[in-house]
């Protein structure tokens, strides 16, 4: 892999989008740059009585639809550079559903399975008194990232409110439902990629009774393993962090579900399950008609693209897939159905939350799903149709879609044929 940062390579999609538009060069110098990061260390008080503290950032990359909206982030390998990337691509995942948002993110260096319950509340509590003037309802919407949960979003919006003096619960989505949370926001990511996938069956040429390899079985891994074996398909590969399972007739999605839960290893199931254990880098290689990186960043590079059997590959994760790694997938006929589109299911429930908060008047899940449907169909329509039409991959038609959004607003407040003319 070469050695260009996250953010460069992120940029590579503007750069590709912008070369099939008519864009004013004042929209690219908007979107290249972050708008704001903020640094800070919070300090807690640990348990044994001694002070700590931890790195921590904010960015806002641009709110030009909108008030900025993205996840906080708890991990070990937090940086600056992951928080600013992840914003960018917020900005964009927003633009391609067409929600009232511009792009956010925001991470803390920590790693939380090392803090008693008492300090991770202590600490999420000092992310919104350090963040308490960038964030708000009409600024910035933090919501849950990885290792981070409803739980915390609860203190989060509760600090919020008593520094603020009202409670508040559009600040922050994500919350625990008797908190202003919504319903339906558990496994909005993973339906949203599974009514993408269900609406585009036939042009992806996925067959009703399809079969899927799932890399990655936390919450988004989860929940399309069980939305799509109940729509009847055929789970025959999934991985975590420790291991990995095949079994090419299908796996029981309940009971390795159920096993999660018990905290168990997807790999100590494999006997039970009729299942071989196999290499967790070898999932990716497995017979299956699609493939759904549901882990991390830059799992799937231009090492190991090659071997993917799959037609179809659904990024549930963000970014798992590098630029080479595209390139490699499309010269070999393979559809990836790009991760501002695919997993933007979750953003668009939390925009939910928000809506309902706001108007003070909640939606039953019928209504929920109902219009999470509406919205991934008729975005992931429009994709396909720019894709076909300009014969450019799903990535660079998502791009195309949500710049085409981003570029309007910002050409709206005048550029520089305007302000010369
Ligand atoms: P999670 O923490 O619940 O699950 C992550 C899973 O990946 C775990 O099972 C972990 O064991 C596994 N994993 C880690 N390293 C692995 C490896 N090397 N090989 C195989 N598996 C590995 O997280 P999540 O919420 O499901 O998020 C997963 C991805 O989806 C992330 O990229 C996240 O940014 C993205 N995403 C999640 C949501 C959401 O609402 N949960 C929304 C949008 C995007």
């Amino acid at each position: 892999m070469s050695d260009d940062t996250l953010l460069d390579r992120a940029l590579i999609r503007l750069e590709e989008a912008a070369s099939h538009l008519q864009i004013d060069p004042d929209v690219i110098e908007k979107l290249k740059y972050p708008r704001e990061t903020t640094k800070t260390r919070l300090m807690i008080r640990m348990d044994d009585g001694s002070r700590k503290s931890f790195l921590a950032w904010r960015c806002r990359y641009d709110d030009t639809r909108g008030p900025t909206k993205g996840g906080i982030r708890f991990h070990p390998d937090a940086s600056i550079e992951e928080v600013e990337t992840l914003a960018f691509w917020m900005t964009f995942k927003c633009a391609v559903m067409n929600l009232p948002y511009g792009g956010g993110k925001g991470a803390v260096r920590v790693d939380p399975h090392q803090l008693s319950k008492s300090e991770v509340e202590r600490l999420s509590r000092a992310y919104v008194q350090a963040f308490a003037r960038i964030i708000g309802p009409d600024r910035d919407i933090p919501a849950p990232d990885v290792y981070t949960n409803a739980m915390i979003m609860g203190w989060m919006a509760d600090e919020y409110g008593q520094i603020v003096g009202q409670v508040s619960p559009a600040v922050i989505t994500g919350k625990p439902i008797a908190l202003g949370g919504s319903l339906g926001r558990n496994d909005a990511t993973a339906r949203g990629g599974f009514y993408l996938v269900r609406h585009l069956a036939r042009e992806l040429g996925l067959d009703r009774a399809h079969t899927v390899a799932i890399q990655g079985f936390g919450n988004a891994g989860q929940f399309y393993a069980l939305l799509s074996a109940a729509d009847g398909n055929k789970i025959v590969a999934v991985s975590d962090s420790t291991g990995a399972i095949h079994r090419p007739e299908g796996l029981d999605v309940t009971r390795l579900v159920a096993g999660k839960e018990a905290g168990r290893k997807v790999a100590d199931m494999a006997a039970e399950l009729g299942a071989k254990a196999i290499d967790p880098a070898a999932l990716i290689a497995v017979e299956a008609d699609l493939l759904v990186p549901a882990a991390l960043e830059d799992m799937i590079d231009g090492d190991n693209a090659g071997s993917i059997k799959a037609r179809v590959v659904l990024e549930l994760a963000n970014g798992p897939v590098t630029p080479d790694a595209d390139k490699i997938l499309a010269q070999r006929g393979v559809t990836v159905l790009p991760d501002i589109l695919a997993n933007a299911g979750g953003v668009t429930v939390s925009y939910f939350e928000w809506v309902q908060n706001r108007q003070g008047y909640y939606w039953d899940l019928d209504e929920i799903h109902q219009r999470l449907l509406k919205i991934v169909e008729r975005e992931g329509r429009a994709i396909w149709s720019i894709a076909a039409e300009r014969k450019v991959s799903m990535r660079s038609a998502a791009y195309i879609h949500a710049l085409g959004r981003l570029a309007t607003a910002i050409e709206a407040h005048g550029t520089q044929p305007f302000f010369v003319s």
